[in-house]
């Protein structure tokens, strides 16, 4: 015996297909129906049947449903061998009608039987692929036997068939609802597991964005950081490159705020370091970058803004927060800001290089006596070459 036979032997692994366990207790319990039928019919024959017929008649209706299932089993593809099995019993109920002479109940109920497990199991087209196996039995049967008719059945045998074919619609009636009952179910299970997934989905993608957010966010002032500044401003600036825009940068330090927190507490400190981070993210515009860039300092990342503009809202953002009475407790606070402005391309062309302008201008601010704004002086061209 050949491999590739040895192995169409061998039970399948996953198991048989769910149509060839389902076709094996309908094809037993339909057949064992038609056996009844057939068997009713032969009896009343006034020809008789011998033995041989008989002994037929058991293994096609007794012993086949079985050898049906077992081959099927043992196939390598078990639902085209349940479908060969399918077209089986079309071409051998062809024969059995055309062996009988065609009487009218039985050829009726041995096509319908057939016809419907086809149009079940493949589609309801089949009942054409199952019309064509009974017309080849029948034509088998012809040849060998000849063409004789006799369409009578008697009374207990046409009773026989109608209730047998009625139980048989009604339990693949029964067969189709509860199949079409259990989809519906799985149907609306895999909806509500869908939903529960999304809803899943939501949360973590609400959370990871709460997350993002702490990661790039001050705690006090819940201000961008300057793990974000860093990032952003490196893409900015290059864009600025690109487009052939400006970009300022304004650093923005708190004057004597050691002094703030001595004399009022630290908590007070903290309430003008969230004033401020209120006032400069309300007048910044949606693409500026507001950070807490260290301690008592801030620094605005201005994309598309030329130094003259910057400079006209830093003079406008000290003068308001100097007008600006800081009321903590029974304390009433006057503070000031130094603020340093550089700008792209003209105080330098990297993020360090403008940083660093930024940073000497305030430095500048400080020292000439706070409470202003200094623009930095202009960079030369070998002390900052073009990155
Ligand atoms: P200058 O005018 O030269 O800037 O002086 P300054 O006192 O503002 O600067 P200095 O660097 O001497 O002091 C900054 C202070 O800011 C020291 C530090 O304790 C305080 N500070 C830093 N972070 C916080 C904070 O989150 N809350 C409070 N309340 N104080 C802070
Ligand atoms: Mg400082
Ligand atoms: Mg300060």
């Amino acid at each position: 015996m050949s491999t590739a036979a040895v192995d169409a032997m061998a039970p399948h692994p996953a198991g048989p297909h769910w149509m060839v366990r389902l076709n094996r207790i309908n094809r037993i319990a339909s057949y064992l129906m038609l056996f009844a039928i057939l068997g009713a019919h032969m009896r009343v024959q006034p020809s008789g049947y011998g033995l041989y017929a008989w002994g037929l008649l058991g293994l096609q209706f007794l012993v086949y449903p079985h050898v049906a299932y077992w081959r099927a089993c043992r196939a390598r593809d078990t639902r085209q061998a349940e479908l060969h099995n399918l077209t089986i019993d079309s071409l051998l109920f062809g024969i059995w009608a055309a062996a009988f002479g065609f009487p009218v109940w039985i050829t009726f109920t041995l096509f319908i039987t057939t016809t419907i497990n086809h149009a079940l199991y493949r589609d309801p087209w089949a009942m054409t692929h199952s019309a064509a196996a009974i017309a080849v039995g029948v034509l088998l049967a012809l040849a060998i036997g000849g063409l004789h008719f006799s369409p009578a059945t008697d009374w207990p045998t046409t009773a026989l068939c109608i209730s047998g074919l009625t139980l048989y619609l009604v339990i693949v009636a029964n067969v189709a609802y509860t199949r079409n009952h259990q989809l519906h179910r799985v149907r609306r299970q895999l909806q509500l597991d869908e939903q529960a997934l999304q809803k899943q989905l939501d949360e973590i993608n609400a959370l990871q964005k709460q997350l993002s957010d702490q990661a790039n966010r001050d705690a006090l002032t819940g201000l961008y950081n300057r793990r974000y500044l860093d990032s952003t401003l490196e893409r900015e600036l290059a864009r600025c490159q690109r487009e052939g825009q400006p970009l300022s940068l304004m650093l923005i330090d708190i004057d004597h705020f050691k002094q703030i927190n001595d004399t009022y507490g630290h908590q007070a400190g903290d309430e003008v370091l969230k004033q401020l981070a209120d006032m400069l993210n309300a007048q910044a515009r949606s693409a500026d970058v507001v950070c807490r860039f260290g301690g008592e300092e801030f620094l605005l990342l201005l994309p598309n803004m030329p130094q003259a503009v910057a400079q006209e809202r830093a003079e406008q953002w000290r003068r308001d927060f100097a007008a600006n009475t800081i009321v903590f407790g029974e304390f009433r606070m006057q503070v000031t800001l130094s603020i340093g402005l550089a700008s792209y391309p003209g105080h330098g062309t990297s993020p360090q290089a403008l940083i660093r302008s930024a940073d000497r201008a305030l430095y500048r601010a400080k020292t000439e006596g706070r409470n202003r704004v200094v623009v930095a002086e202009l960079s030369s061209p070998t002390s900052h070459p073009a990155t």
